[in-house]
């Protein structure tokens, strides 16, 4: 007995914002949402060929990424206009006994939901998982409700869909238009029963961006200036009076220096020595100005910061009276709530080049969170 798999991922991505088809985010070990998904059907005996309806700008990357997977045949097939096109191209090449229907972005599927999938539909010839739904639903119309509808009486269904083969396509043949087609068993209760086993609430599909897990960086950074008469003295970039400033290619803001570092450190682009070198573009340039860079920087990165932690040491000027204005300027800069700045002013002591009142440290400690595709 032949079972094939059809995996359709010729989705355009349109409701996740993305020109980048969802399937090649990467979610868990930098692995793409079609890689796991692939990973767990490629490690099941029973199954035979693995089909995948795709666009054909896709079609390199998803031949490239089955390559990790030997031991199954992966065929790729040209996708249609909608998902039901794509699945009927996918069917009528396979010659299998049994088909299962997976959707590409269901990657958290697991081997104990596809055996009771599998189980049910060899006996009763269709099969589909099913979840509670956890929300009251109602029928509405023109933004008015027209009817609750009995929660006992309603599933949600996810896949893997398993059908006998033939009736699959005699299914698929028995409609014109695939208007309003969203799954396969829909088409198949048109001509036979569908079954249904509990399905797994893991099991979600990965619609839009909230879907993607988020990852959590945390980051470090540190400076120290010394101290030079006549200059301004730019602290988290508010201006603090003082006959001392610091001396440095920039404006020497030694707290915004270490905030900017922890910043990239927590995305791995390195330093702002790295990014900002001392050519004549930074000289005297404000921190201000370069911290928004390092803000795009992590845009681009997909990265937003959750907090900042920042200890400032010091034995001069005294900080006690500043502490707030630099904290919430802080906040201000990263678009963040002023709760999410934490600021600390420490001496040490008389002990070192700080003690000797020579110059200032910083050590800044950033947390981000990372939606990465
Ligand atoms: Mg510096």
């Amino acid at each position: 007995m032949v079972i094939d798999v059809i995996i359709p991922a010729a989705g355009s991505g349109t409701r996740m914002n993305s020109k980048e088809n969802k399937i090649f985010f990467q979610i868990i070990d930098g692995k793409s949402v079609l890689f796991h998904t692939l990973s767990t059907f490629c490690n099941i005996d029973y199954i035979d060929n693995i089909f995948i309806p795709c666009r054909e700008e896709d079609e390199e990357r998803i031949l490239s990424l089955s390559r990790a997977f030997t031991g199954k045949k992966i065929v790729t097939v040209r996708g249609g206009e909608t998902r039901a096109d794509s699945v009927k191209n996918a069917l009528f090449l396979s010659s299998s006994d049994y088909v299962l229907v997976h959707d590409a972005a269901r990657p958290y599927v697991d081997k104990t939901l596809i055996d009771r999938v599998t189980d049910k539909m060899l006996k009763n010839g269709a099969a589909i998982p099913v979840v509670p739904s956890p929300d009251t639903v109602k029928e509405i119309l023109g933004g008015e409700v027209q009817r609750t509808i009995p929660r006992s009486k309603l599933a949600l269904v996810q896949t893997p869909q398993g059908f006998d083969t033939n009736n699959l396509k005699k299914a698929y043949e028995s409609v014109t238009s695939f208007d309003g087609v969203t799954d396969d068993a829909s088409l198949y209760e048109k001509i036979g029963k569908v079954y249904t086993v509990d399905g797994d609430k893991k099991n979600i599909k990965i619609t839009t961006k909230e879907d993607l897990p988020i990852e959590t960086r945390v980051g470090v950074g540190f400076d120290a200036h010394r101290f030079e008469k006549g200059r301004a003295l730019y602290l988290g970039g508010v201006k603090i009076e003082s006959e001392y400033g610091l001396l440095g290619h920039s404006d020497a803001d030694v707290v915004l220096h270490a905030v900017m570092d922890s910043l990239l450190s927590s995305v791995h682009l390195r330093d702002i020595g790295v990014q900002f070198p001392c050519t004549p573009e930074f000289k005297d340039i404000s921190s201000v100005t370069l911290l928004e860079r390092v803000m795009k920087m992590l845009e681009e990165q997909g990265a937003k910061v959750m907090n900042l932690s920042v200890v400032i040491v010091a034995e001069k000027p005294k900080l006690a009276t500043h502490i707030d204005k630099i904290s919430q300027n802080i906040a201000r800069l990263l678009g963040i709530e002023e709760e999410k700045v934490s600021l600390t002013a420490t001496t040490t002591e008389k002990l070192g080049f700080t003690g000797r009142e020579e110059g200032i440290a910083t050590e800044a400690v950033c947390m981000v969170k990372l939606i990465r595709h």
